[in-house]
């Protein structure tokens, strides 16, 4: 490991810290914490802090609330962003019922079953998010709006790029904790920014990416500005989305890669692909979670809606980047960053090795535009549509018995029940389209 627990001791002396928080996150992908002061260090270290999980959402029942939070070292971190004064630390936690299991309800243990199951076949996933996300102005009374008077696009630079001088605080803070940052970008519609950080191995992947969000969201506000990661804040600009690059590595090597083959890959790349796409339907509700998710899965804003993959396209559901040795990689880019990352990484390692396991071919790669494919020829060629809502999402979820399994009963059931309560709460709302549409007309 890369800490003991002396070393965290120490580090928390050395440098003053006196608030450390133990962090984690709950089913639907919200960071949680509890702050303790330094005092309390050792306790939490021995795995002796506990908390109510029945107040949080989609944990447990009230007569079964205790939670104990096991932290884990290796994520120990010093946020750069406070005072030298006072400072303040986080350390990631897993959730342990008081009869020392693994609490099923806590989306990290997810991952790491999956991650387990890799490993009895000597594989490690490794993956790279690519996160995007809007800086919006806050109103007078400190409120998010979705007002941005920016105006720049892909790759514009300063003065055009008003969050130029925000992105680049976020990436020198993300460093200080430890990210390597490979590339930095104003994106495609006005006041949206992407910033990249190296792959990791998944648990590590998935831990940056919530660290990433807290991150952007707090040195935004520092900037007097609001980030948002929700998947489509504007209508008739795009969206943003959470691209994941994944790769299995074994003994240090990549194996996606196969000098001889006619694309370069190797026979386990196209059967994880066919994994990915035998699964896909009951993953979306997992790596598009929203209402809002469905409204970026749109054609005409490079984000995917048919089911299909290609190593020339840049615009399909599942892409193969042209890089080849150790970059050999399967692009999946219908995620969004809404996604819970733990339960996200999850389905999608255990559908790859479903792939893998079984030896289920990809259908033939499609490398013209569907967009441009009438409805005749996507059924000729055995294209598909993702789920178009939340609803018909969950509804696949409920039927894909190996990925609810991958989520475990306690997570798939109440996911599925509190997504069916949020699309009926929204199906219900009378929308300001409707108003305009039909009031004057009926
Ligand atoms: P693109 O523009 O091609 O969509 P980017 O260059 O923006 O992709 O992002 C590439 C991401 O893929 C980075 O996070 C990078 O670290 C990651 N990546 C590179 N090699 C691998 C690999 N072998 N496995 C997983 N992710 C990888
Ligand atoms: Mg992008
Ligand atoms: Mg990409």
């Amino acid at each position: 490991g890369r800490y003991t627990k002396e070393d965290i001791i120490r580090m928390v002396e050395e440098e003053g810290v006196e608030f450390i928080r133990l962090q984690f996150t709950d089913m639907f992908g919200q960071l949680k914490n509890v702050a303790i002061t330094s005092s309390q260090l050792d306790k939490a270290l021995s795995n002796k802090c506990m908390f109510d999980g029945s107040s949080i959402d989609g944990f447990v029942r009230i007569e079964e609330s205790d939670m104990y939070l096991i932290p884990d070292y290796e994520t120990f971190e010093v946020f750069p962003w406070r005072p030298q004064q006072g400072k303040v630390a986080r350390v990631i936690c897993d959730i342990y019922r008081p009869n020392q299991e693994p609490f099923e309800g806590d989306p990290r243990y997810i991952l790491r079953r999956a991650i387990e199951d890799a490993a009895k076949d000597g594989y490690t996933f490794n993956v790279g998010p690519e996160c995007e996300f809007f800086l919006f102005h806050t109103d007078d009374d400190g409120q998010p709006t979705t007002i941005s008077h920016e105006r720049a696009g892909y790759f514009d630079l300063g003065p055009i790029d008003l969050g130029e001088n925000t992105r680049r605080d976020m990436v020198l803070s993300l460093e200080d904790m430890g990210f390597e940052i490979e590339a930095s970008h104003h994106e495609v519609a006005p006041a949206q920014h992407e910033i990249d950080f190296k792959y990791e191995e998944a648990m590590h992947a998935a831990d940056n990416i919530m660290t990433f969000k807290l991150t952007v969201k707090t040195i935004a506000k520092r900037h007097g500005m609001y980030a948002t990661f929700m998947p489509k804040p504007k209508y008739g600009i795009a969206g943003s989305g959470m691209h994941i690059n994944m790769s299995l590595f074994k003994d240090g090597k990549n194996i996606f890669e196969n000098q001889s083959d006619e694309l370069g890959l190797s026979k386990e790349a196209y059967y994880f692909i066919g994994g990915l796409i035998k699964h896909i339907k009951g993953m979306t509700a997992i790596t598009n979670p929203l209402v809002n998710s469905y409204k970026r899965l749109v054609p005409g804003f490079e984000a995917p809606n048919h089911i299909a993959w290609s190593s020339v396209n840049r615009s399909p559901l599942i892409r193969i980047p042209a890089s080849r040795g150790a970059s050999t990689r399967v692009e999946l880019r219908c995620p969004d960053p809404a996604a819970n990352p733990y339960l996200c990484l999850a389905v999608c390692l255990e559908a790859g090795l479903d792939g893998i396991r079984n030896k289920i071919e990809p259908p033939a790669p499609v490398n013209e535009n569907v967009y441009e494919m009438s409805d005749e020829e996507l059924e000729r060629r055995g294209i598909e549509y993702l789920p178009e809502n939340l609803l018909l999402a969950v509804r696949e979820l409920e039927k894909d018995e190996f990925i609810k399994g991958v989520l475990g009963s306690h997570i798939s059931q109440k996911y599925i029940t509190a997504k069916k309560t949020e699309w009926m709460e929204y199906r219900e709302q009378v929308t300001k389209w409707e108003v305009d549409e039909y009031l004057y007309k009926y």
